[in-house]
């Protein structure tokens, strides 16, 4: 029987430590880091995820500020919003919540962030770093399964990982994570033929796709780690995610759920970002 890695649990023991150290921060008078988030219209489940940026904010003791745009807003006015965050002195990262509304174009927004405050590692400059093993910052859902495979205690090292999805969010930045520390990767997408097949053989299983339970019991190998990022609405209101974690359950190592998996870990590493990223400016 596998156990359930809860990223709720380790993203709570890493902020405990960001809380402590920006604790020490306040009292010497410094500056506190900021993080500003930008969003355009009302898309709901973007409100509820900037909500909880906001909260996990709050709790470590980070400042953060919120710019919200209406949805017919242009392009000159999200970039207008964008300028200022990069020119404001007082803002470490600056996180675009997406999806943005239609019309709007999400790539060259993401390229007026300054890489220097793209905590989010989206800009095309921390994305080539990130191919070339180079200092920047790295993707946060990315960064977060990372973690949470450390946790599970799996080993990278000659492993065959498994990552289905290749999305530039997930996948493709997962997938080079994983070959930096020496797993041998297969990628998956919609068109790979004989998936379970291909997974089955996977000792890391990870899973972006976006599919309610796709993932069941034939398409995971006996004691696998399995980390499922997606994140699916029933249509009872209820969360899953691309794994049939109950079914799968008995035959891996250790699985993390969906919710209180990898999202928790995804704010946890953006809070981290915007550390190292007020660090780097306080050094500047
Ligand atoms: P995406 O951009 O839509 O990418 C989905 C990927 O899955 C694509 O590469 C697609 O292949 C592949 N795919 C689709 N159907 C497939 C199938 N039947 N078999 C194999 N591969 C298939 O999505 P994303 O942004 O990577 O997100 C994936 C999931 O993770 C979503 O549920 C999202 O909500 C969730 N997510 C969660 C967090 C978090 O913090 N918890 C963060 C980000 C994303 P093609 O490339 O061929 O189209």
């Amino acid at each position: 029987m596998g156990v359930i890695v809860y990223g709720s649990e380790l993203a709570a023991e890493r902020k405990a430590v960001m809380k402590e150290k920006l604790a020490v921060l306040k009292k010497s008078g410094a500056r506190m880091p900021c993080l500003a988030v930008i969003m355009a219209g009302n898309d709901a489940p973007s409100l509820s995820y900037i909500r909880a940026k906001e909260k996990a904010c709050a709790y470590v003791g980070m400042d953060s500020r919120m710019f919200t745009l209406p949805a017919d807003c242009t392009q000159l006015d999200l970039e207008d919003v964008i300028c200022r965050c990069n020119e404001d002195g007082g803002i470490d990262g600056i996180l675009l919540q997406l999806p943005l509304p239609d019309g709007l174009d999400a790539e060259r927004a993401l390229r007026m962030i300054s890489p220097s405050k793209d905590v989010d590692g989206l800009h095309p400059i921390n994305v080539a770093r990130l191919q070339l093993r180079k200092p920047g910052f790295v993707p946060c859902t990315p960064q977060g399964v990372i973690y949470l495979l450390e946790k599970m205690g799996a080993s990278f090292e000659g492993a065959r990982a498994v990552v289905v999805g290749r999305s530039q969010l997930v996948g493709m930045p997962v997938s080079k994570l994983l070959l930096d520390r020496n797993a041998t990767v297969t990628m998956c997408h919609s068109h790979t033929r004989n998936l379970a097949q291909i997974t089955s053989q996977a000792d890391i299983l990870v899973v972006a796709v976006g599919s309610p339970k796709l993932i069941t019991p034939e398409y995971v190998r006996e004691g696998a780690y399995v980390v499922d990022v997606g994140v699916n609405r029933l249509s009872t209101g209820k969360l899953c995610g691309d794994v049939d974690t109950e079914a799968v359950l008995p035959k891996c190592a250790a699985i993390t759920p969906v919710p209180k998996g990898v999202g928790p870990m995804t704010i946890c590493c953006l809070l981290e970002n915007t550390m190292k990223a007020y660090q780097e400016h306080m050094n500047a």
